[in-house]
């Protein structure tokens, strides 16, 4: 299957990496929506979040722990940020490859539209 996020997170396509290791990978968003703006994904594929039962409690912990660690590292922790998963169609999910998005350094707005 050709995945872009595989592929990201296997090195074969170029991203600004922010960070790795044995079970994630994360990168600079390329359309930013903000100052700060990346994403963290598993490196093995997960098509979206409804596809996550309670064997990935784990990653799912480690992916949300990671986000929350580069967030701070990234300036965001005193001003706080957005933490988002996009999913399916409804949910404006364009890459089908599980990913949260890490959005901060401005006043965001909500709701969503
Ligand atoms: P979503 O709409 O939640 O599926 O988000 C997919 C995100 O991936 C969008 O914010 C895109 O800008 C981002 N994106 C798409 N291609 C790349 C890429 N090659 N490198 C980094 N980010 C990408
Ligand atoms: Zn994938």
């Amino acid at each position: 299957m050709d995945c872009l996020f595989c592929n990201i997170a296997a090195g074969k396509i170029a991203s600004r990496k922010i960070y790795e290791d044995e079970e994630l990978f994360a990168f600079h968003d390329i359309n930013p929506q903000s100052p700060v703006h990346f994403l963290v994904i598993p490196k093995k594929h997960i098509a979206n979040l409804m596809e996550c039962n309670a064997e990935d409690a784990s990653l799912l912990g480690k992916m949300l722990d990671c986000a929350q660690r580069l967030a701070v590292q990234q300036g965001l922790g005193e001003r706080g940020c957005r933490f988002v998963i996009n999913c399916k169609s409804d949910g404006l999910q364009t890459i089908d490859h599980l990913h949260i998005h890490v959005l901060g350094g401005r006043k965001l707005k909500w709701p969503p539209g």
